[in-house]
C-alpha cells in the first residue's frame, strides 16, 4: 500500500516528525527545502539526506508525484493536465498563462455531489474527496513540469542565492469538486501553499470558489485568512437558481446573501459572484435588472462567464453582444463587473470536462 503523501504535511509539522524519529532539527529544514525549493519528486533525489534516512522516510511518506494521464494544450497557451492519483482516480488541473503570471486551477474532489446543470464535474456525482497531499500535489505536478521546461542552469553557478524555480503565481480553487464539501483538506492544502516556508503563494493570490455552501462560508469568515472568496450565483431569483443549481433548495438566495453580507462585514473582504451566462436562460435584460436589485446593497464584484458548452446540458453560450449588454447593465448600476474571456475552450477547460471526456460513456449519467 502507498504510504500517505509527504505533501500533506505543513512545513511546521516536519520538525516534530523529525524529532519523533530521533533526528536533529536541521533535517526538517533540509526536507522543507528539498520539497518547496527544489520540488523533489522522490526521496532518492534528496541527496542532502543520508541514504538510510531516505529509506526510512520513504516507508512513512511518499513523494511519488501524481502521474500525468493526459495533457492538452490550446493555442492560447492554456494547458490542461489530467493527473492520476495512487488509486487510479483522475483529477484535472488547468494552467492559464496571463499577463506574465501563471494561474493554476485546482480540484478538491473527484467528481462533485452538487450537480449544477451545466457543470461536467457533477455529471457522475461525487466519487471521493482529495487529500491535502493530492491538492498540493497538483501544484507540485505543475512546478515539476515548469522545472523540466526551464532553461538549464548555467554550468558555473553565480554567487548569491539560487534563483527560485518557476511556480504558479495565482491559484483558483475552481476545478472539479466543491471545496466546502471537503473543507478541512482544502484549507490544509491552501495553508501549505500559502506558507512562506511552503510554496509561499500570497493569500490574495489564492481564490476559493463555492456553489453556495453556507456553513463553509461561515467557517471561512472565522479563520482570519486573507484568501479571496468567489460564490457561484448564476441566477437572480430562487426559481431559476434552483433549476440551475440544486444546492439552492438547501441554502436559498436570502440565506446565502445574508451569509455573504456577514462575511464581508466580518472580514472586510469583497466577495466575487460568479454568473455563468446561458443563452435565453439567465442572460436577458430583466435578469440583469433583477441581479442589480439583488446585489445593490452588498459591496461585491461580479464575474460574468459565458457558458462553455458541455455534454449533457442543452444550454448555449450567448452571443458576445448579449454578454456585453449584460455587463453594461451591471456597470451602469455601479456594480464592479468583469466579463471573463473563456480560455482553453480547445482543451475542454471548463470544470470536469477533460475527465468526463476520458470516462467510458456508460459511466456518465444522463443530465
Ligand atoms: N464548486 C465550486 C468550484 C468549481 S466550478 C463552485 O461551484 O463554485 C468553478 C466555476 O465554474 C463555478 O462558478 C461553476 O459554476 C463554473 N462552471 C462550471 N461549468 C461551467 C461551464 N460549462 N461553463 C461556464 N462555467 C462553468
Amino acid at each position: 500500500m502507498t504510504p500517505p503523501s509527504a505533501w500533506g504535511l505543513t512545513p511546521a509539522e516536519w520538525a516534530p516528525l523529525c524529532h519523533s524519529l530521533g533526528l536533529p532539527a536541521y533535517r526538517a529544514a533540509q526536507i522543507v527545502t528539498a520539497l518547496y525549493q527544489n520540488f523533489a519528486q522522490s526521496w532518492q533525489e534528496v541527496t542532502t539526506l543520508p541514504a538510510d534516512l531516505r529509506a526510512r522516510l520513504a516507508e512513512r511518506l511518499t513523494l511519488a508525484p501524481l502521474t500525468t494521464a493526459a495533457c492538452d494544450a490550446s493555442p492560447d497557451g492554456v494547458r490542461k493536465l489530467l493527473l492520476a492519483c495512487h488509486d487510479g482516480e483522475r483529477v484535472e488541473t488547468v494552467l492559464i498563462p496571463s499577463k506574465g503570471r501563471l494561474t493554476q486551477c485546482l480540484s478538491t474532489q473527484v467528481g462533485c455531489a452538487f450537480r449544477c446543470a451545466f457543470c461536467a464535474s457533477g455529471a457522475a456525482g461525487r466519487v471521493r474527496d482529495l487529500s491535502a497531499g493530492e491538492i498540493v500535489g497538483q501544484v507540485m505536478a505543475a512546478c515539476q513540469l515548469l522545472r523540466a521546461e526551464a532553461p538549464p542552469a548555467p554550468s558555473a553557478p553565480r554567487p548569491g542565492p539560487r534563483p527560485a524555480l518557476p511556480r504558479p503565481g495565482n491559484l483558483v480553487v475552481m476545478g472539479m469538486g466543491e471545496p466546502f464539501d471537503n473543507y478541512d483538506e482544502t484549507l490544509r492544502a491552501l495553508r501549505i501553499l500559502n506558507d512562506p516556508k511552503g510554496l509561499a503563494i500570497g493569500a490574495r493570490h489564492i481564490t476559493l470558489s463555492t456553489c453556495g455552501v453556507v456553513p463553509g462560508i461561515r467557517r471561512l469568515a472565522e479563520e482570519g485568512l486573507q484568501f479571496e472568496l468567489s460564490v457561484s450565483l448564476h441566477a437572480p431569483n430562487d426559481a431559476l437558481r434552483t433549476r440551475l443549481m440544486p444546492v439552492n433548495t438547501r441554502w436559498p438566495l436570502a440565506e446565502l446573501l445574508a451569509t455573504c453580507a456577514d462575511y464581508t462585514a466580518r472580514t472586510k473582504r469583497l466577495i466575487t459572484f460568479e454568473y455563468t451566462l446561458v443563452h435565453e436562460v439567465n442572460d436577458r435584460p430583466h435578469h440583469a435588472a433583477e441581479l442589480v436589485r439583488l446585489l445593490r446593497a452588498l459591496p461585491c464584484k461580479v464575474n460574468l462567464i459565458p457558458l462553455s458548452p458541455t455534454p449533457g446540458f442543452a444550454g448555449r453560450r450567448p452571443e458576445d453582444r448579449v454578454c456585453l449588454a449584460f455587463l453594461d447593465a451591471l456597470l451602469k448600476a455601479k456594480i464592479a463587473t468583469t466579463l471573463r474571456q473563456s480560455r482553453g475552450r480547445d482543451v475542454d477547460a471548463a470544470c470536469g470536462q477533460l475527465r468526463l471526456r476520458q470516462m467510458p460513456a456508460a459511466a456518465v449519467a444522463p443530465a
